[in-house]
C-alpha cells in the first residue's frame, strides 16, 4: 500500500490537497481529510509541494524499434521499461513503423507481453505503414477483436513517400474492419494514420469520410504538427470533430524547418475552441531522428525520446499559458478515452494505480508508480530491468 499525503491531486481536473491511498495495484481511496491506515503497513510519499497527477499514456511508440531508413545498421533498438518510468509514462501504445518487413506483430505483441512482466501497461496496433496491412492472424478483424492487446490498426502511412500509397476504398476497409473488431470487442478500433509530409495532407481521410459509411472519429492521425500548412489543416479536421495526435519528439532544425512545436499547436487548438478531448500528445518514441552539427552536417541518429512527452507539457504551460489540467489531458484522459484504456489516465477511486508526483515548482518527476508498484522514489528508479545493458 502507499499513502500520498495531502498532494495538489490534479486527476486530470484539480481536485485540490488531498491523500490518496493505493492497495492491489488500485487507488482505493481518496481525501480530502488525513486517511488513516491504523497499523497497516504503509509506504507514505509527502506531497508536501508537489503535484500528483494521471501516469503518462503514450499512444504512438515503436516498442520493438522502428527507422531502419539508412542501412540495416540505423535500425533503432528496443524501448526499455525504465524508459517509460524515468519519462513518467505508465502506459503506451506499440506500433511497427516504416519497416514492416524485418520486425512483425509477432515481435511486437511478445514486446507488449514482455513489458506487462516488467510491471507496466501495453497494447499495440495491428497492422503496419504498408497496405495490404502484415497482421498476426491473417485477418485484422480477427486480431482487433481476439487478441486482448490490440487495440485497432496502425500506424498505416499515408501522403509520405514511404506510404504504399492506398486508396481511398482500401483506406475504407481497413477502416470497417477496425470499426467492426472495436464494435464486437468492446475495444476503441481506431485506425492510427502516420501523415506524411507529401502535398496531400487530409484528402485521402477527407475523402473515405465523404465517400463511405465511416465516421471521421475513427481516424486517429498522427504527426499533425509536421509542417505548417499540414497543422492548419488539423484544426479544419479537429473542428469536424476529428482527432488530432500531435508528436513531441523533434530537433531544432525540424523546427527550423517549419514543424509546429507540440506545445504551441496545442495552444492554437484550444484558442480555435477544439475539445481537448480530441488532442493528444505521442512521443513517436524509438523512432529514428537525425542528428545535425550547428553547421547542419549530418553527425548520426538517435531516437524519439518519451520524456519529450512530459517536456511538452511543460513548455505549453510555462511558454504558452496552456492552463496546467488542459496540458496534462493530452497525454492521460483524452488518450484513455479516446482509446478505452479503462481504468488509466484518472485520478479517482477504484482506477488503476499508475501515479506521477511532480515538483510544482518545475514539474520536475519526483515518483512514479505503476499499477501500484513504486517505480521510482524521490528521481531514482526503484525498478530493474531484466536485462541489465552495461555499457
Ligand atoms: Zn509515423
Amino acid at each position: 500500500m502507499i499513502l500520498f499525503k495531502q498532494a495538489e491531486v490534479y486527476g486530470p481536473d484539480r481536485l485540490g490537497f488531498r491523500d490518496v491511498l493505493t492497495a492491489g495495484g488500485k487507488i482505493i481511496k481518496i481525501s480530502d481529510k488525513p486517511i488513516d491506515t491504523g497499523d497497516l503497513e504503509v509506504l507514505v510519499i509527502e506531497g508536501n509541494g508537489k503535484i500528483l497527477i494521471p501516469g503518462l499514456i503514450d499512444a504512438h511508440v515503436h516498442l520493438c524499434g522502428g527507422g531502419g531508413e539508412g542501412g540495416f545498421k540505423t535500425r533503432t533498438p528496443e524501448m526499455r521499461m525504465t524508459e517509460m518510468i524515468t519519462a513518467g509514462v505508465t502506459s503506451v501504445v506499440g506500433c511497427l513503423g516504416t519497416d514492416g518487413i524485418a520486425r512483425s506483430m509477432e515481435n511486437l505483441l511478445a514486446k507488449v507481453y514482455g513489458l506487462r512482466e516488467e510491471g507496466v501497461s501495453a497494447w499495440c496496433y495491428s497492422g503496419s505503414y504498408q497496405v495490404p496491412v502484415r497482421t498476426l492472424t491473417d485477418e485484422l478483424v480477427k486480431d482487433v477483436m481476439m487478441i486482448e492487446p490490440i487495440i485497432g490498426v496502425g500506424e498505416i502511412a499515408i501522403n509520405d513517400h514511404r506510404s504504399s500509397s492506398p486508396t481511398a476504398a482500401e483506406l475504407a476497409r481497413i477502416a470497417s474492419d477496425a470499426r467492426v473488431a472495436g464494435i464486437l470487442s468492446g475495444k476503441a478500433g481506431v485506425v492510427n494514420c502516420h501523415l506524411g509530409d507529401g502535398p496531400f495532407d487530409l484528402e485521402l481521410i477527407e475523402t473515405v469520410i465523404r465517400d463511405f459509411v465511416i465516421p471521421i472519429s475513427q481516424f486517429y492521425p498522427t504527426h499533425m504538427n509536421r509542417n505548417a500548412r499540414l497543422f492548419e489543416k488539423a484544426i479544419e479536421f479537429a473542428l469536424k470533430g476529428g482527432m488530432v495526435d500531435l508528436t513531441t519528439s523533434t530537433r531544432p532544425v525540424f523546427i527550423q524547418e517549419g514543424e509546429v512545436p507540440a506545445a504551441e499547436a496545442l495552444a492554437r487548438l484550444l484558442s480555435k475552441g477544439v475539445s481537448v478531448d480530441r488532442i493528444t500528445f505521442t512521443s513517436d518514441g524509438h523512432g529514428s531522428l537525425p542528428e545535425f552539427d550547428s553547421e547542419g552536417v549530418f553527425k548520426g541518429l538517435s531516437v524519439g525520446k518519451l520524456d519529450s512527452l512530459m517536456e511538452s507539457v511543460i513548455e505549453a504551460v510555462k511558454k504558452y499559458n496552456v492552463p496546467f489540467e488542459l496540458a496534462i489531458r493530452t497525454v492521460t484522459a483524452s488518450p484513455a478515452q479516446y482509446l478505452k484504456l479503462n481504468g488509466k489516465g484518472f485520478v479517482k477511486e477504484g482506477g488503476d494505480a499508475d501515479l506521477v508526483l511532480l515538483d510544482a515548482e518545475t514539474y520536475a518527476i519526483d515518483t512514479v508508480v505503476s499499477n501500484g508498484r513504486l517505480c521510482l522514489y524521490q528521481g531514482q528508479l526503484q525498478v530493474e530491468e531484466t536485462f541489465k545493458m552495461e555499457t
